[in-house]
């Protein structure tokens, strides 16, 4: 019977590890498909407190793996699949595996939106991506869009600038919704071009099946416009990865688990930390910060328990 089972291994699992690894729970943490979470696919972050020259996000990500296995923490890399509760404790389910914990901390983030346009899904991969880190590069000299207006978006797009021959950032509305600071160092940049008040409405490939352009339309005007780029880079926000719960735990009408007393869920034992619960800050220190505030509510609960 596990103390504590971590579900995930972003900013809110590793700190929950670090925490509950030091509070001697002996935590097993259950990494999933993306170990390091959404950082792993960042380059430099720059708002992380600590860090006055920035710091590569999958390098934090390794730091705090390796802080946490320092103190201990056991990790598995295997997917989860569904979590039952029975009686006090509860059942992890992850492929033949089946895990027993007393408290299970939930933190297993959130996963890019795509447009889901009809030929979108064959696409990924052959010029549609949500990763400008690890696709970026194989797109030099070329023109690419980015869409979306959020500092995710304004991130990706400047990081391209770094290959491609011009990036458009294609928008729906005419101002972005990033940060200033992201927005003006964004539109200061000669290789973006931003496409205001435009939706994508379709991919067109080649017959290799690879992207080389993409049709927009205007949403003040409806007029219809073409851009031939060779990538997409979908920047529109992230959906929370709840899937797998199947009704174990409240959820918010997005899909978020709702956190009742401080982390904990209306499922006693059960808690919830990071961007799986928080459509609002959604930043990797708030998730960090959540997933500590998690491993004491844990440890807490699990101390009641033992009177
Ligand atoms: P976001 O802030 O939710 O922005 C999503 C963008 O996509 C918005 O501009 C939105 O348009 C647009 N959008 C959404 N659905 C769309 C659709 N179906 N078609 C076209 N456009 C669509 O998401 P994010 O940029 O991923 O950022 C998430 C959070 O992470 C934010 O809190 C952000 O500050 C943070 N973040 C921080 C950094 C950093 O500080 N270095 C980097 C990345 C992300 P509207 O504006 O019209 O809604």
């Amino acid at each position: 019977m596990e103390n504590v089972v971590i579900v995930g291994t972003g900013c809110a699992g590793w700190t929950a590890a670090i925490y509950s690894a030091r509070a001697n729970l002996d935590p097993l943490v259950l990494a999933g498909a993306m170990p390091g979470g959404q950082l792993t696919t960042t380059t430099e972050v720059e708002n992380f407190p600590g860090f006055p020259e920035g710091v590569m996000g999958p390098e934090l990500m390794g730091k705090m793996q390796a802080q946490a296995e320092k103190f201990g923490t056991r990790v598995k890399y295997e997917m989860v699949s569904g979590i039952k509760k029975v009686g006090e404790h509860f059942e992890v389910q992850a492929g033949e595996q089946t895990y027993e914990a007393k408290t299970v901390i939930l933190a297993t983030g959130a996963s890019p939106r795509y447009l889901n346009l009809p030929n979108e899904k064959e696409l990924i991969g052959h010029g549609v991506t949500s990763c400008a880190t690890c696709d970026g590069a194989f797109y030099r000299d070329v023109p690419v869009a980015v869409i979306g207006g959020g500092d995710s978006a304004c991130e990706e797009a400047m990081f391209l600038t770094k290959f491609a021959s011009k990036v458009y950032l294609v928008h729906r509305r005419d101002e972005l919704r990033a940060s200033k600071i992201m927005a003006d160092r964004t539109l200061a940049n000669p290789k973006i071009e931003p496409v205001w008040n435009a939706v994508v409405t379709e991919y067109v490939a080649d017959d290799d099946g690879e992207v080389t352009k993409v049709k927009t339309e205007n949403t003040v005007n409806g007029d219809s416009g073409e851009l031939e780029v060779k990538c997409v880079f979908v920047a529109i926000g992230h959906d929370p990865n709840t899937q797998f719960l199947n009704g174990v735990v409240d959820l918010d009408e997005n899909g978020y688990i709702l956190q009742r007393k401080g982390t904990m869920t209306n499922v006693t034992g059960l808690f919830a930390a990071g961007d799986v619960s928080d459509h609002v800050y959604r930043q990797a220190i708030t998730a960090a910060g959540d997933g500590c505030a998690a491993a004491l509510d844990a440890e807490r609960y699990l101390a009641e328990l033992e009177c």
